[in-house]
């Protein structure tokens, strides 16, 4: 499947439906609390990408009903909103993503509430920590299975286990584009980074175990052994030398 590289005006729409997904991101780290609802934070979402003059890209997706995905503990994607409240040491992880001038954002992220285990404390780092080890070889000199490879060394060295059922994605005028770019791999292998991609990268951690399962609800999938699971996702631009990451305020640069 051919891999759409962007111009450099469609690099500033998406730069702007990122910078949109990332405050977002910023309202919802300031009110995950013990008590909230994750129907509150889906509310608080969609008022800001309205707001902001961008559509939530998740509403309707495939027929999805709300403007985020909120995933409690166990559960790793899909998650949605509604009646339930967080409670001390629980996690959240919180996919949200912008259509702005029809080009998408894509980011997620895992919040404690209040204080949590050590281990879940550890396991929220590892899966961002993985991110990056991943971001450090999306350049032009390497392969998906480089990226790949990276996340799932540092996710599994931290003892974590890397979820393989879901994968991320190529993103721009479409939310999934080619190519997917799986948590997992072989460096060396798998198509050639180039400029001007635009990749989701999204490690998904499990305590005890790859294995998923999806609920009845046809959406929320979660970890088969019941441990707790993190996602950590941006949309990232490969370009000549370091990455762009476009779903961070400031659009930091790795
Ligand atoms: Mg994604």
């Amino acid at each position: 499947m051919t891999v759409s590289l962007k111009s450099t005006r469609e690099v500033e729409l998406m730069r702007a439906a990122g910078q949109i997904v990332a405050e977002v991101h910023e309202l919802l780290r300031e009110r995950v609390a013990p008590g909230v609802t994750t129907g509150e934070l889906n509310r608080i979402a969609h008022e800001h990408i309205i707001s902001s003059g961008a559509y939530p890209a998740f509403l309707g997706y495939s027929g999805f009903p709300a403007s985020i995905c909120t995933s409690v503990n166990e559960q790793i994607v899909h998650g949605i909103p509604g009646d339930r409240v967080l409670y001390e040491g629980d996690i959240v992880s919180i996919d949200v993503g912008a259509i702005y001038e029809r080009y998408y954002g894509d980011a997620a992220r895992t919040l404690p509430v209040g204080e949590v285990a050590p281990e879940v404390s550890r396991l929220i780092s590892a899966t961002e920590r993985s991110f990056w080890a991943g971001v450090n070889y999306a350049t032009p000199e390497y392969r998906l299975g480089d990226v790949a490879a990276a996340i799932q060394e540092c996710a599994e060295g931290c003892g974590f286990d890397v979820v393989r059922a879901y994968v991320g994605h190529g993103i721009g005028r479409e939310m999934h584009e080619a190519p997917q770019v799986p948590n997992f791999g072989e460096p060396g292998t798998g198509r050639k980074l180039r400029p001007g991609m635009t990749l989701a990268i999204e490690p998904m951690l499990n305590i005890g175990g790859s294995d998923t399962r999806e609920l009845e609800d046809g959406w929320t999938v979660v970890t088969a052994s019941g441990g707790y699971s993190a996602n950590y996702e941006n949309t990232v631009l490969i370009r000549d030398g370091e990455p762009e990451v476009l779903t961070m305020l400031a659009h930091a640069v790795v």
